[in-house]
């Protein structure tokens, strides 16, 4: 079972706008290596303006790149958004609608309403220009001569490039996005089921799987026993040693108890200093004896900080699942069970009646 630290609400956000930058930070070196590209391109095309347009671009692209690496992040994007628009103007004045630079536009959609630009006002706003400026360029430019008039393939071998390179941008800020939710759900996940300091199963999760153990054991009549096992005087450790101290232990037991138990069984912490272990296909004896030996291993460890070493021992309820059970009557079982252990002067397990 794995656990992701960070509180997932502020983490997330986070997250969500570190892929962002980061995405904008490879747009930035894709776009100008593309310009850089299409500068030697028009040169060799005898077309000069649009060489210089994309030097300029190219130099824009560069200086973007400073600005998200030197963290000036408002900027560089104003400054991408800005080399977008009118490099489509400029480039589709100049070489006719045929050319594709339009394309690059429906990129901005995506980073407008994934970019800081919290507010949804905000993003209205910014799509809103932005679907202006397209459809304005369409309506303008469609039928416009343009200023160079390229060789009909060269402007279908362009227009092919520009249109693939903004399908591959778009695919790329998908996929991007796709794993983020999937890696958000899995933290998510892990957080509603498990326990942050021991990383066990959370008293929860452990309530979900034993309601469905039970269901099974109904099902198909194997036994289904069930441990709780908290840990003596506890509170003196703490007391004496500092919580510090008490936290290792708990996270040194959790270790010896999920190491022990079988493979069909699993482990939760269920509360401060106690812990439940459910063991489908268990008898009573068997269960008992899987306890006795995780009380051994509990009794052996030695758990040090701060320069100090300590001992612990831990007393086991164990009870087994009589066919008419609910969850609470089989915890309650071995709740009293834990109880005598205690009473009897704690490290020992006690069976609760078969
Ligand atoms: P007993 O042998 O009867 O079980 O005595 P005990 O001292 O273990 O039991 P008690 O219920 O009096 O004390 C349990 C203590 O566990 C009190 C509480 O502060 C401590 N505790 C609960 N959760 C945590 C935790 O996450 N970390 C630490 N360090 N202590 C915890
Ligand atoms: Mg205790
Ligand atoms: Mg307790």
């Amino acid at each position: 079972m794995t656990h992701s630290p960070g509180i997932l609400s502020a983490e997330h956000p986070r997250r969500a706008t570190r892929s962002f930058w980061q995405f904008m930070h490879h747009l930035a070196v894709i776009a100008g290596g593309i310009h850089l590209l299409f500068v030697g391109l028009f040169y060799l095309l005898g077309s000069p303006s649009m060489a210089w347009l994309n030097v300029g671009s190219t130099v824009l692209f560069a200086i973007s790149l400073h600005c998200l690496r030197t963290r000036r992040n408002l900027l560089a994007s104003i400054l991408v958004i800005a080399e977008v628009v009118l490099h489509a103007c400029v480039a589709v004045r100049a070489i006719g609608w045929d050319s594709g630079f339009h394309y690059y536009l429906m990129v901005m959609a995506p980073v407008i309403f994934i970019s800081r630009a919290r507010q949804t006002t905000t993003r209205l706003l910014l799509l809103s220009a932005l679907m202006a400026s397209y459809v304005a360029l369409d309506a303008y430019m469609r039928r416009t001569t343009p200023l160079d008039v390229l060789p009909p393939l060269t402007l279908e071998v362009m227009r092919g490039i520009n249109l693939c390179t903004t399908l591959l941008l778009l695919a790329y800020l998908s996929g991007k996005y796709y794993r983020l939710v999937v890696q958000t759900e899995r933290q998510l996940i892990s957080l509603a089921t498990t326990d942050p300091l021991t990383q066990l199963y959370n008293r929860r999760s452990m309530t979900e799987l034993a309601q469905y153990e039970i269901v099974q054991r109904k099902r198909h009549g194997d036994p289904l026993s069930l441990v709780l096992a908290d840990v003596d005087h506890f509170k003196q450790i703490n007391d004496t040693y500092g919580h510090e101290m008490g936290d290792r232990v708990l996270t040194a037991i959790s270790q010896v108890l999920r190491d022990g138990i079988r493979e069909q069984d699993s482990v939760a912490r269920w509360g401060g200093e106690e812990f439940l272990i459910l063991m489908p296909q268990a008898s009573l004896e068997s269960a008992r004896m899987v306890a006795d030996r995780l009380r051994e291993q509990v009794s052996q460890l030695q758990v040090s900080h701060g320069g100090q070493t300590v001992q612990v021992t831990m007393t086991f309820g164990v009870a087994c699942h009589r066919l008419d059970d609910r969850l609470e009557q089989l915890i309650h079982r071995a709740d009293m069970a834990l109880y005598q252990g205690k009473e009897r002067g704690r490290d020992q397990v006690v069976t609760g009646a078969p």
